[in-house]
């Protein structure tokens, strides 16, 4: 078998933006993948239209060889945008490999450890008050994890008050579903480490499952001083590219739940390295998933064969989202996502569907402080 053809899909549906891969084969087998870096879709784009030329004519099922001549085949490192574009022809070389195979590709990685999959689902409101209804919500509808964020307030983050809100929106949510239902916060970045320390001590009295991202990525060891304070468990590492970026978290066991995004990370092959890796420190993985359908699936595949797995970011997955370009998605039902029926990542693409959605560009949110200087996204 031979690779043909890589085609990309950049679109805009609902919010955002999204960047589908296809790839294409000699014997009429397709695989998909997805590019994780939102506002960031053309580069992407840019970046798969170089790594091309290096892959038509080769053997898609040589998965690990690709992998690194991807990542090695030119000089100068790609970054995170280019972890990001081998990450989705990765995913998209595993789908072709299981239908080769006509295995699914959590088969490919070990097998199914797991007859389901368990998924956790943002929730929050303007008050406490509204926090706790949409909580309780969630909840009547069959999901066991939830996720609050850190609010800022209209567009303005002031870290103070953003913690104090942040208190008063857990403790809300914790009365309203009671202590068996898993409640984590997710700071998106936005906090330095005295207002992460003070928000994770605050908090502690009400058991979060987890506090992810307090602190932006460009500096890991800022992680000891919060790992000194704070008993909560932290999850961080959504932002992270490759196996070189979650080195010093892993190593220095600065995490206790490793964010990998495989739309980030360098896909599946990578993510299962680093879920390895992580089982030998007792971390357990909590995949990032706020992308497409793609995503959710390839993530599935990797927590049904991951022993040291947690709970899957839900994102968009029990809605039918993009149905008419994804018309076989993954099965979700009351809280969790379930093996899918089909090989490969066990989802269908329309291509022409696809064609309908127009891509927009589009920048992300900007967070302020009051005064108008910049505080973190
Ligand atoms: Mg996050």
């Amino acid at each position: 078998m031979k690779i043909t053809d890589i085609k990309t899909f950049p679109l805009h549906a609902g919010e955002r933006n999204y960047l589908f891969v296809k790839v294409e084969t000699d014997e009429g087998l397709y695989g998909m993948g997805e590019f994780g870096i939102t506002w960031k879709e053309q580069a992407g784009v840019g970046a798969i239209q170089h790594m091309k030329a290096h892959l038509l004519g080769q053997d898609p099922m040589n998965i690990e060889f690709l992998w690194q001549l991807m990542f090695r085949g030119d000089f100068f490192p790609g970054g995170r945008i280019g972890a990001a574009a081998i990450s989705a022809i990765d995913i998209a070389l595993w789908d072709i490999k299981g239908k080769a195979l006509a295995q699914p590709v959590h088969m490919l990685l070990g097998g199914r450890l797991r007859d389901r999959v368990a998924c956790y689902t943002g929730i929050g409101g303007q008050t406490p008050e509204d926090s706790a209804l949409s909580a309780k919500d969630r909840v009547a509808a069959g999901w066991q994890y939830l996720r609050l964020s850190v609010p800022d307030r209209d567009g303005i983050l002031d870290a103070r008050t953003a913690v104090r809100d942040s208190v008063e929106h857990f403790a809300a949510v914790r009365e309203a579903v009671g202590p068996e239902v898993e409640i984590c916060i997710d700071a998106h970045t936005r906090l330095d480490p005295p207002d992460a320390i003070r928000l994770g001590r605050l908090l502690e009295t009400y058991d979060p499952f987890f506090i992810e991202d307090p602190l932006r990525c460009e500096n890991p060891q800022s992680y000891r001083q919060v790992r000194q304070h704070v008993a909560s468990p932290l999850a961080v590492g959504e932002h992270y590219a490759t196996k070189w970026e979650f080195r010093q978290m892993v190593e220095e066991e600065l995490l206790d739940y490793a964010r990998i995004d495989l739309c980030i990370v360098g896909g599946l092959t990578e993510a299962r390295k680093i879920a390895n890796w992580c089982e030998t420190h007792y971390i357990k993985i909590v995949p990032h998933n706020p992308l497409g359908p793609v995503s959710a699936a390839a993530c599935l595949q990797l927590d049904l064969a991951t022993d040291n797995f947690a709970v899957q970011e839900g994102g968009r997955i029990g809605s039918s989202f993009l149905a008419d370009v994804f018309p076989v998605q993954i099965p979700y039902e009351a809280g969790h996502v379930l093996p899918p029926e089909g090989p490969g990542l066990g989802i269908e693409f329309d291509e022409d569907a696809a064609a309908k959605f127009e891509f927009k560009w589009l920048n992300g949110p900007q967070l302020r402080r009051s005064d108008g200087s910049f505080t973190n996204w």
